[in-house]
């Protein structure tokens, strides 16, 4: 049976964990409220490690330049810098000139 993760909703202050995993199968009703303390409970959506393992790998910077993909990192407030990529891209980005390029284009 999978585990699911369920989390109190916001204004929780029970003595229970934020967070609760239950065993149930994928048939059964989701849990809407918490046993314990009867507080709503929101299901998490969460997936599965080996899963969230392969997004890493593909999401790696070695593998996003493979495909051609840019990837910028932020340095400060609205500014970007390039952490693989081919070299044709920009080595920096800046947030109030590519919003000075959208506003040119007419892009609200
Ligand atoms: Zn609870």
């Amino acid at each position: 049976m999978p585990i699911y993760e369920y989390k109190h909703t916001e204004g929780f202050s029970g003595d229970c964990k934020e967070v609760q995993e239950y065993f149930h199968s994928i048939q059964a009703k989701s849990y809407t409220e918490c046993p314990k303390c009867k507080h709503p409970l929101q299901k998490v959506i969460s997936m599965p490690a080996k899963h969230a393992e392969s997004i890493k790998d593909k999401m790696s910077d070695k593998n996003l330049s493979r495909l051609g993909f840019s990837k910028y990192v932020k340095s400060e407030d609205g500014k970007y810098e390039k952490a693989s990529g081919p070299s044709e891209a920009p080595s920096t980005l800046d947030r109030d000139a590519m919003k000075q390029n959208l506003d040119n284009m007419g892009v609200e």
